[in-house]
């Protein structure tokens, strides 16, 4: 047999429609509740924070397929289609009979998945006459692709960054404002819900919650301003299903079909993005067989210090600390959940997408939670391998793939395990030093 390519690439591999997986779930997830009257939210809404196309693709529970705006795919044919790598590498090392495959979503020039929504969510802000866009980021990897996205569709881009992140990840800032944003620690001074927490506690370092705030305050007190999020809601992920419906045809490519579909945690929208593709199969059913014959096991790595999946709740529950987003049906750890301050800052939010809250529930997939210097010790490996430094929020996925492959070494099974690499780590170097230093440590969340 000869050996298969390394790189599967291809162009006109790019999908025209995006998945919405929420039109063929069994069971439809429960809707969003206004928390003054408790009622369903519509899209008018929404529409008063959000792009109202936006808007609606977040309550769409009927149309399974949604159109790509031409000027959107020829934006992502910037750096789509993204390859499809197998790892033989790291396979080597391991010692393992597992295939390992990884979708590399760290190669276009932000770095990671983010871009794949912050280009439509500022496509539709400019097409309804938008002209300025704002947001929270923590780590920064969401503010730096909503500044590229928005400076390439002619937005001003306001972003309000964790303050104590600002001051860990300097460079995230400067991406940003190299894009023409302008971007602001939070709590900042510029609005009335920074300068309340300010008043109060001087050195607050502040949090998601903080910045998030002041985000949809901006946007809610300034004409033609829009609010966008980089996670968690449904239209986020729906933008990320070109992740998986690549690597769906790329796979069938290299003549393999996946066991085993990993992705790292933080609210959904990169684990929704390569999974949901996978798990329409899964749906269709052919004589009560899945449509493609084999079961996948899904998993979702989240990390151990903020374990919403395996140890949270399912409940309603606030996206935000302050309580100002509509009320989410959703596995929570309580919206006053302080994460442990771990270098994975993609990966420290409290709650999980309604969607994906759904699928856990009713047994679709299973989430797993890797310490923190486990996800460093398989990123390391990953490194060292494969040649690539992955995101802190990536390792986690990495250690997960690296777990099943080893539990195949026991057995002698050769399954195919795909994972997504949803970012490259070369911004979070004083996260590897630390590591390599000795200097990080495990954190259990007391629940
Ligand atoms: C933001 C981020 C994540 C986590 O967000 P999801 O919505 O769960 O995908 C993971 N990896 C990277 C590189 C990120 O920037």
């Amino acid at each position: 047999m000869t050996k298969q390519k390394r790189f599967l690439l291809a162009e006109d591999l790019l999908p025209r429609q995006w998945y919405n997986i929420a039109a063929e779930m069994p069971n439809k997830p429960l809707p969003p509740l206004n928390p003054a009257t408790k009622q369903p939210v519509t899209v008018d809404d929404l529409s008063h924070i959000f792009a109202s196309e936006c808007a609606k693709q977040e309550l769409d529970q009927t149309h399974a397929w949604i159109d790509i705006p031409e000027e959107v795919q020829e934006r992502y044919r910037f750096y789509r289609s993204t390859p499809l790598v197998r790892a033989y590498a790291l396979e080597q090392a391991l010692g393992t009979p597992a295939h390992i495959y990884f979708k590399n979503e760290s190669v276009n020039p932000l770095g990671s998945h983010k871009l794949n929504s912050a280009i439509p969510q500022c496509y539709y802000c400019r097409q309804e006459g938008t002209t300025n866009v704002t947001t929270e980021t923590g780590a920064g990897q969401w503010g730096a692709a909503l500044s590229y996205a928005a400076k390439s569709f002619g937005l001003e881009c306001a972003v309000y960054q964790v303050k104590i992140s600002m001051q860990q990840k300097p460079y995230r800032s400067s991406i940003m404002r190299t894009f023409g944003a302008t971007v602001e620690g939070s709590p900042s001074m510029s609005t009335r819900a920074g300068k309340d927490i300010i008043t109060r506690d001087p050195h607050h370092p502040g949090s998601l919650g903080t910045a998030i705030s002041e985000a949809i305050e901006l946007a809610t007190t300034t004409p033609n301003c829009k609010y966008t999020l980089g996670s968690v809601l449904n239209h986020v992920a729906l933008h990320q299903t070109v992740i998986g419906l690549e690597a769906e045809k790329q796979m069938e490519m290299a003549g393999e079909y996946p066991d085993v579909v990993i992705a790292c945690f933080g609210g959904g929208s990169n684990f929704g993005g390569l999974a949901f593709p996978f798990m329409r199969h899964q749906f269709q059913t052919l004589n009560g067989q899945c449509a493609k014959g084999k079961r996948i096991d899904f998993i979702a790595a989240e990390p151990a210090s903020c374990p919403k999946l395996t140890k949270g709740e399912f409940r309603y529950d606030f996206g935000d600390s302050a309580g100002y987003t509509p009320l989410l049906p959703m596995y929570t750890l309580g919206h006053d959940f302080k994460p442990a301050n771990i270098h994975a800052g993609g990966l420290r939010y409290h709650g999980a997408g309604v969607i994906v809250s759904q699928l856990l529930k009713d047994g679709f997939m299973r989430g797993v939670d890797i310490p923190q210097l486990e996800s460093f010790e398989s990123g390391l490996l990953f490194a060292r391998t494969e040649g690539i430094i992955p995101a802190p929020e990536s390792c986690h996925a990495i250690a997960a793939a690296v777990r099943e492959a080893e539990a195949c070494k026991k057995t002698g099974e050769e399954k195919v395990i795909l994972f997504n690499l949803s970012g490259h780590g070369l911004i979070d170097m004083t996260a590897y030093d630390s590591f390599i230093n000795g200097d990080l440590i495990n954190y259990t969340p007391n629940l």
